[in-house]
């Protein structure tokens, strides 16, 4: 029988495909190497080696790899066995998870790229020329090198240099060299002393470095985590060992990233959706080699190969952005304690807000549960009060209440955050004659039209679900009435109201819509500064750069999240209000935080305000546990969407009936469904949903085991586009 490679291909296809050797290979062991086959009619792709065996005798024509890419496997050991966990977890082809886990470059197959320093120096030859040399640019640098090498960056500061050092380089008297990274020790800022509970925190931390163990630092915001983190990745770099930290998408900010390079004393790589394909390949590159020693990274950082690892801490593990929600549906925090796991170091999960799901963890014992319950040096918590509006003059949504507030804020010179969330200028376009709004052709909901939200001032409509735009119609399209009238306020609309307020004011609005890309907002918020002034901003301002200025923080417009459907709302409200509130009195300054509402007397609100974010969690937990929600259950998301909605549905049918025949499905499955999707039309197609559920994750696996491959054959599956979600998030 013929010896054979078995490839992962990134096809959604749950198998992997069977190619003999190349003609000239080497005999080495090639699994986790890449190569590159051909496939189908779509010309050659890259896969990675899963198995070797030997052929299925029944199998026909088999062909060749045309090439294998790596000498040596480029993903092995913990890293590709904790991937292959993922697949089995995801339910999801190893090709798409191992494509979903490589840097671009990588993914395409190039070659590992090179991670050295490059500099000039002399030649031999060079040094004795050098007192001989006539003038010019050549001469000069030669001086210069004599002095020292140049790094190729110092090189091209230089006015003609690069010519200077080919020119030097073809007469053999200067030469390029890469210098493997430097170790040596930069010089390390000392941080603060640590009160009391950090100390515990990180005795606690450092105690279980040598082995795997899942550590909830759980403390208020300002209580001084990341001084925890910077002090057990200190001793993680002291033992030799690399650190992981997993931080949300907005949290990645040059503050942080500076407050890092400055206590560790070597280099902190970055690693987030802003770099460039090759940065992150190179990022990528230096962890599988050793080279980085701490990498400080969003989502997608959990990948790195870690072949010395010390420590993985996750800040801000309640985050929403951590869980990727299309092709591969990961979770990162929940797949750093995989990797943890395999690699026998401790996880840190940090959060002032942590997941009902961490906190019912660290009940249940399965992690340790670190406290730190006051602000860290002076800062002092930040006073709560709740503005009831019932009945009061609202402008843009503001209260007299909350705009005198505003107004003292800025006349004792602090800076003041108004948080809404909700951006543009008002969320619907109402006919004050007939009643006639705008709704988006391409979207609804299942009882009515999803409104598009007004932009621009008033004179654009744009559809938050599927981006469609129009301009706002001169006359009523029902009844020609010229009656048009914006509802309700977006942060565009208080932006306006807050200028004509306080005309002399510096105010800055953050949001989706004025700073798409996340550097823009944090170049906005450093020129913004620590002067008086007032900042409009969705969650966007929630987290992120540090605002030491800050005094007061208005939240406003929080009640439609009060009666969401989705049963993970309160919790979401829950942690978006306290992390907001969070914000104020940083710095020695005390924070005042208002928050405005027509139900004062809500019992999420009471009870946060009364309690905290604990007191809402011990509230919060039994609900969830009565109704048989995460964290109590295990739930997955088959969904569908397609042009007509009988063909989404036929295909969920289908699906419930192949779940419900599989071997594994006993009782404690239930299937529910088919559902139209919260959002059941979007983007002009049709969606809909089959929502399984079980107290036993094993009984849920083994079930979607036995009827994915029933699934994927289904005659239903070719005509709709759908998709799994293990965990899902948002249902
Ligand atoms: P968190 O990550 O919990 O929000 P940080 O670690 O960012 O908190 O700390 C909040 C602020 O308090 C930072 O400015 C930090 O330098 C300061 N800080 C932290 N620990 C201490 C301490 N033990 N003594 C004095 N200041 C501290
Ligand atoms: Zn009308
Ligand atoms: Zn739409």
């Amino acid at each position: 029988m013929r010896p054979v490679w078995r490839i992962a291909l990134p096809v959604p296809l749950p198998k992997l495909f069977d190619y003999l050797p190349p003609a000239d290979d080497t005999g080495e062991d090639p699994v986790g190497c890449r190569v590159r086959v051909p496939f189908g009619r779509s010309g050659d792709r890259i896969g990675v080696v899963a198995a070797t065996g030997l052929a299925d005798p029944a199998a026909g024509e088999l062909k060749a790899v045309v090439a294998r890419l790596d000498e040596a496997p480029l993903l092995h050991g913990e890293l590709l066995d904790s991937l292959r966990w993922l697949a089995r977890y995801t339910h999801a082809p190893l090709g798409e998870v191992l494509a979903t886990a490589l840097p671009g470059p990588l993914r395409h197959g190039e070659p590992l790229p090179d991670t050295r320093d490059w500099c000039w120096r002399l030649t031999e030859a060079g040094a004795t020329a050098l007192a001989g040399m006539r003038g010019g640019r050549p001469r000069e640098l030669a001086g210069r090198l004599a002095a020292g090498p140049l790094g190729e960056e110092a090189l091209a500061q230089i006015e003609g240099g690069r010519a200077a050092a080919r020119s030097l380089e073809k007469r053999g008297l200067a030469e390029r060299v890469a210098l493997p990274p430097s170790r040596e020790p930069i010089a390390a800022a000392t941080g603060p002393m640590l009160n009391d509970e950090q100390r515990a925190a990180v005795d606690t931390v450092l105690a279980a470095r040598d082995g795997f163990a899942a550590l909830l630092l759980d403390g208020v915001t300002g209580s001084g985590k990341t001084e925890v983190y910077l002090h057990a990745i200190a001793d993680c770099l002291a033992r030799g060992r690399q650190a992981l930290v997993l931080v949300p998408e907005i949290g990645l900010t040059p503050q942080t990233l500076a407050r890092f390079r400055a206590r560790l004393g070597v280099p902190v790589h970055a690693l987030h959706s802003g770099l460039a394909d090759g940065e992150r390949a190179r990022v990528w590159a230096a962890a599988a080699r050793g080279e980085a020693r701490v990498v400080v990274g969003t989502r997608s950082a959990v990948f790195l190969p870690l072949p010395e690892p010390g420590l993985i801490v996750v800040d801000e593990e309640h985050d929403g952005s951590f869980k990727q929600l299309d092709g591969i549906r990961y979770h990162a925090r929940d797949f750093a304690l995989v990797r943890g796991k395999a690699l026998a170091v401790p996880v840190v999960l940090g959060s002032a807000t942590p997941s009902l799901e961490s906190l019912r963890n660290a009940g249940a014992g399965r992690y340790a549960h670190l406290r730190l319950n006051r602000r860290a040096g002076d800062a002092k918590p930040p006073q709560v009060r709740v503005i009831d509006v019932r009945k009061r003059p609202l402008e843009a949504g503001l209260s007299p209440e909350l705009l005198d507030a505003i107004g003292r804020a800025l006349a004792d010179r602090g800076q003041v955050l108004v948080f809404k969330n909700r951006r543009g200028y008002a969320p619907v376009l109402l006919c004050h004659d007939c009643g006639w709004s705008a709704q988006c052709p391409r979207c609804s909901t299942e009882l009515h039209g999803t409104p598009m939200t007004v932009h621009a001032g008033g004179r654009r409509l744009q559809c938050h679900h599927c981006g469609a735009r129009q301009r706002v119609p001169d006359a009523c399209p029902d009844c020609g009435s010229l009656a048009l009238q914006p509802q309700g306020a977006g942060t565009e609309r208080i932006e306006d109201a807050l200028k004509a307020r306080f005309p002399d004011t510096r105010i800055l609005r953050i949001d989706r819509g004025s700073t798409q890309r996340r550097d823009a907002m944090e170049r906005l918020l450093a020129e913004f500064g620590d002067e008086p002034g007032i900042l409009v901003g969705t969650q966007m301002l929630a987290k992120g750069h540090d605002l030491a200025g800050l005094t007061l923080v208005a939240v406003v417009g929080i009640d439609e999240g009060l009666f969401s459907a989705d049963f993970r709302a309160p919790e979401k409200l829950a942690q978006l209000l306290i992390q907001v509130a969070g914000r104020a009195g940083r710095a020695l300054k005390p924070g005042e935080v208002l928050l405005q509402t027509h139900h004062p007397g809500h019992p999420l609100l009471a009870t946060l305000l009364a309690g905290g974010y604990h007191a809402f969690a011990d509230a919060e937990l039994p609900l969830r546990e009565a109704a048989g929600f995460p964290p109590f259950a295990h739930m997955a998301m088959l969904r569908a969407e397609a042009r007509q909605v009988e063909m989404a549905e036929a295909f969920l049918r289908a699906a419930r009936d192949a779940l419900r025949a599989a071997p594994a499905a006993d009782a404690a499955i239930e299937v529910n469904g088919p559902l139209p999707a919260p959002m059941p039309r979007r983007a002009g197609y049709q969606r809909a949903q089959l929502l399984l559920g079980s107290p036993d994750r094993r009984a849920l696996h083994a079930a979607l085991d036995a009827a994915l491959p029933a699934i994927h054959a289904s005659p239903e599956s070719r005509r709709v586009r759908w998709s799994l979600d293990i965990d899902p998030v948002d249902l």
